[in-house]
C-alpha cells in the first residue's frame, strides 16, 4: 500500500493490522498505537476514520509499528501505560507489565477482607498496581497501604502511579518483608506477586516477555519457589493475629506453597483459587 491510500486514518489502521499480521504480531496493537499517538478514545476514531491524517503523526504511528514487529518490543512500552482493574497506570522497563491475572489476586483480597480497619502490605510492588488499587478501592476506609520494592527505579514507577491517583501508599525499599522487620512494623494482609518462574523456564517464555519484563520481577531460585519460600519465612515476624496471605502464583506450584505455607503456619486455613482460565493462581491463607 502506498502513502497516498494510508493517509486516512482508516488507511493507516489497515496498513497497519496487515503489516502486524504479516510479521506473526497481534492486528489490534496498531488501534492501541494509533489511539495513544492521537490522544483519542475508540469514539474519536470512529469519527476521524475516513479523514487525513497529519505526517508527523502518521510517520510516529508507522516507526512505531515497525519497532514492534522488528524488536518484539510491548506495545505498553511504546505506549508508557496499561490498564488495571479499571485504571491506566504508568509503566517502563523497570516494572512488570501488570497482566490480567494480577487484577483477579486483587479482587480476591477486596472479597476476603472485611474489616474496616486495615493495614496491609503489597511486597514487591513493581509499577505498585496492588497497592495502589487497594489503596483507592479502600478509600472509605481506616487502611495502611504498605509496599517495598528491591528496585529503587520500580519505586519510582510505583510512587508516580500512587501520586496519579492521591492514593496514600508508604513506600519502603528492600528485600521482600526486610523494611518492615528493621522498622518494627506490623500488618493484618500481606499481599504479593512477587516472581516466580524457574530459571529453567526462561526459554520458553515469549520474545516480549523474555526480552523486556525485567528479571528481577520473573525469575526465581529453587525452580521459581524461593520467592514464597522467604517471604513466608518473613511473614511471621510481621503479621498480626487472624493475619491474611495473598498469593499470585504459577499454575504448577499451588501444592508447594500450601507446604511451604502449612510448614510455618501449621494451623492456617489456605485456599487455592483458579483464574478466568481454570488454571491454579492464587493462593489465600488465613491464620
Ligand atoms: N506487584 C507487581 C504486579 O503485580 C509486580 C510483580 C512482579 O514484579 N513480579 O504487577
Amino acid at each position: 500500500m502506498n502513502n497516498m491510500q494510508i493517509s486516512t486514518v482508516h488507511g493507516a489502521l489497515e496498513w497497519a493490522s496487515s503489516f502486524l499480521q504479516k510479521h506473526n504480531c497481534e492486528p489490534k496493537v496498531a488501534e492501541i498505537l494509533l489511539l495513544h499517538i492521537m490522544d483519542w478514545s475508540k469514539t474519536d476514531l470512529i469519527i476521524h476514520l475516513r479523514d487525513s491524517i497529519a505526517e508527523d503523526k502518521l510517520a510516529d504511528f508507522q516507526q512505531k509499528v515497525e519497532q514492534h514487529t522488528e524488536t518484539k518490543i510491548p506495545v505498553q512500552h511504546l505506549t508508557g501505560v496499561e490498564a488495571f482493574y479499571g485504571r491506566m497506570f504508568h509503566v517502563n522497563k523497570h516494572v512488570l507489565i501488570p497482566r490480567p491475572e494480577t487484577e483477579e489476586l486483587v479482587q480476591q483480597v477486596i472479597e476476603a477482607v472485611d474489616k474496616t480497619n486495615i493495614t496491609c502490605v503489597d511486597i514487591g510492588t513493581g509499577s505498585g498496581v496492588i497497592a495502589v488499587t487497594l489503596a483507592k478501592e479502600w478509600e472509605n476506609r481506616q487502611i495502611d497501604m504498605l509496599a517495598t520494592d528491591l528496585s529503587d527505579d520500580a519505586l519510582q514507577v510505583a510512587k508516580r502511579n500512587a501520586a496519579k491517583y492521591g492514593a496514600k501508599v508508604d513506600f519502603y525499599h528492600g528485600s521482600f518483608l526486610e523494611p518492615l522487620i528493621d522498622q518494627g512494623k506490623k500488618v493484618d494482609i500481606i499481599v504479593s506477586n512477587p516472581p516466580y518462574i524457574a530459571y529453567e523456564e526462561a526459554e520458553s517464555l515469549s520474545d516480549t516477555v523474555k526480552n523486556f519484563d525485567p528479571e528481577l520481577a520473573l525469575f526465581a531460585d529453587q525452580n521459581g519457589l524461593a520467592a514464597y519460600q522467604q517471604i513466608i519465612h518473613q511473614a511471621g515476624r510481621v503479621l498480626n493475629k487472624q493475619g491474611m496471605i495473598f498469593f499470585e502464583i504459577g499454575h504448577q506450584q499451588a501444592e508447594a506453597v500450601i507446604q511451604l505455607i502449612k510448614q510455618q503456619f501449621p494451623n492456617s486455613e489456605v485456599t487455592i483459587f483458579q483464574d478466568i482460565n481454570g488454571k491454579d493462581r492464587m493462593v489465600r491463607a488465613m491464620l
